[in-house]
């Protein structure tokens, strides 16, 4: 296939090499410069889509994707596919996935989880919103970038698959943090605490994969000075989308907003931005109550 790729970040980079590797014909496109292995380099957006059977979208959030649509939608060739993989507001990929449609093209908004790591061993999770024959479209590259694709519905349901996940993490992360903190003070090993609650009913992905206690289950970031992983500043990005989305949508949802606020303070005035998003516990263990 010929293959537009916008966006040559973290993610987007080692993703657009990945198709290049295996033999698609890859023109690829950033603002910032940056190039992907095997690509070869346009010099706009517009220049990248053109001709393109599918144009991938890699961006850092919604308002680019919207301003980067307008540009390259006109220019891409009837019956192409607009696949979106960034992580945006379900709002604007819906509304990019009608402007695309009434241009005669295909949408898909398709955000990963997998992280870097995810992207250049091609091994992604996809969230997949649009319709079957855009799918069926993109499916031979998913199975390329990722190991699993899953089609949730019609457009902007991958964003919502995305976020309602990732704040079900963020919550559980934080009260898993919290759990270890109140542990400490009662006296409770955190070998104890994690033989327990791993094979007890308060366990979960934060726990028993993710551990965010140092020396404790698997290796996990923690054991690494909470270098990222998952920055705290992306987790913190992801339930301001989720929040958004609650308002839109008047959904109540309590506890992702309480998330939302305590992940705010530790990016934003304490010392979150950088480190990964269980670094809550170190922040939580040495404080006291209110
Ligand atoms: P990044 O900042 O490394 O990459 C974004 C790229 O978009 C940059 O290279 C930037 O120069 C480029 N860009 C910005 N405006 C542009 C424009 N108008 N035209 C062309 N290029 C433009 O970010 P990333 O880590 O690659 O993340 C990309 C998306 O994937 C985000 O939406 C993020 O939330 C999501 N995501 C990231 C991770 C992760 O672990 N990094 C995991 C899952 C999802």
């Amino acid at each position: 296939m010929q293959i537009g790729f916008i966006g040559l970040g973290n993610m987007g980079g080692p993703m657009a090499a990945n198709l290049a590797k295996a033999g698609h014909e890859v023109k690829g496109f950033d603002v910032a410069g940056t190039t992907a292995e095997g690509a070869a380099q346009a010099a706009t957006a517009i220049e990248a889509a053109t001709g393109a059977d599918v144009v991938i979208t890699m961006l850092p959030n919604g308002d680019i994707l919207r301003q980067v649509a307008d540009e390259i939608i006109p220019a891409m060739k009837p019956g192409a596919v607009l696949l979106d993989c960034s992580t945006v507001d379900v709002d604007s990929a819906r509304a990019v996935a009608e402007q695309a449609r009434a241009a005669g093209l295909g949408a898909l908004d398709a955000p990963v989880s997998g992280g870097v790591g995810g992207a250049q061993a091609g091994t992604l999770t996809f969230m997949v919103g649009g319709d079957e024959s855009a799918f069926e479209t993109a499916k031979p590259l998913f199975e390329i970038m990722g190991q699993k694709a899953v089609h949730c519905g019609p457009s902007g349901n991958g964003q919502a698959a995305k976020i309602c996940n990732n704040m079900i993490l963020g919550a559980t992360m934080l009260v898993t943090c919290e759990a270890f903190a109140l542990a400490d003070k009662l006296g409770l090993s955190r070998q104890a605490m994690f033989d327990v609650v791993s094979t007890s009913s308060g366990y979960s992905w934060s726990m028993n994969a993710y551990c965010p206690a140092p020396g404790v289950g698997p290796k996990s970031p923690a054991d690494n000075d909470y270098k990222p992983g998952f920055a705290a500043e992306l987790m913190l990005k992801d339930l301001r989308l989720a929040a958004q989305a609650a308002e839109s949508a008047d959904a109540d949802t309590p506890i992702g907003t309480a998330a939302m606020e305590l992940y705010r303070r530790f990016v934003e005035e304490e010392d979150g931005r950088g480190r990964d998003f269980s670094a809550m516990l170190p922040r939580l263990e040495t404080r006291r109550r209110g």
